[in-house]
């Protein structure tokens, strides 16, 4: 199995595709959101930065989230999924640095090529419950929850991001092709990245990126 970064833009499909990969082939997916999330609400000066920035929208200082990405590639074995970092050329410069350090290595990257206004749907619909962090969307059908706003595994309710909102949203996508999307002729310059183009249903979506991955 290789060890895989996901590029896209906010609210396509990372975290889902992530989950899939996860349940079916054991990854470990290191989301430097959800780093960021669970490190927002502890109370601590650090915590509340975090907070604002994130539900602005805006990115959170380097230093911070390589910290808690090197801590928890440290922590892992087996493959795993990369989702959400880097997310900036200097990122990615980094991140050959921690990985040199860890003998790791990425053997593929994918781009989730969706367009702004089905990135902005799923956003906007998007709910996830607390617990076991599974995403789910009011606004799509496979992927809405059986019973309205609960969580089918754990029976508490769903929440929404703070910043899954329009105005953020906004922010979001216009660092995404400012700061991110370059990322994509790096990584193509470094003969890793993987294009999937018709994101349609997760399933559909999986079956192709179950091709790159095995
Ligand atoms: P995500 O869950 O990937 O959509 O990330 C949610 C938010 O966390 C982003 O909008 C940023 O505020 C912050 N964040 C996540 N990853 C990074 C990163 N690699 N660099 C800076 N900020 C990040």
């Amino acid at each position: 199995m290789k060890n895989i970064i996901f590029i896209a833009p906010p609210a396509a499909g990372k975290g889902t595709q992530s989950e899939l990969l996860v349940n079916e082939y054991g990854y470990n997916h290191i989301s430097t959101g959800d780093l960021l999330r669970a490190k927002q609400n502890d109370g601590s000066d650090l915590g509340n930065y975090i907070k604002n920035l994130l539900s602005e929208g805006k990115l959170v200082d380097d230093d911070i989230v390589t910290t808690l990405l090197s801590e928890k590639l440290s922590s892992i074995n087996g493959p795993f999924i990369l989702d959400g970092y880097p997310r900036t050329i200097n990122q990615a410069n980094t991140l050959n640095d921690v990985l040199k350090e860890l003998n790791l290595s990425i053997e593929a990257v994918i781009y989730l090529n969706v367009d702004s206004d089905t990135a902005m749907k799923r956003a906007l619909g998007r709910l996830t419950c607390p617990k076991c962090n599974k995403i789910y969307n009011k606004y799509s059908h496979d992927k809405m929850p059986m019973n309205e706003n609960i969580c089918d595994d754990c029976n508490v309710e769903l929440m929404g991001r703070s910043d899954d909102n329009e105005e953020s949203f906004k922010i979001r996508f216009d660092t995404y092709l400012n700061n991110t999307k370059p990322l994509l002729d790096y990584y193509k310059s470094h003969n890793l990245l993987v294009i999937i183009d018709k994101v349609s249903t997760p399933n559909e979506t999986f079956e192709e990126v179950k091709k790159v991955i095995i």
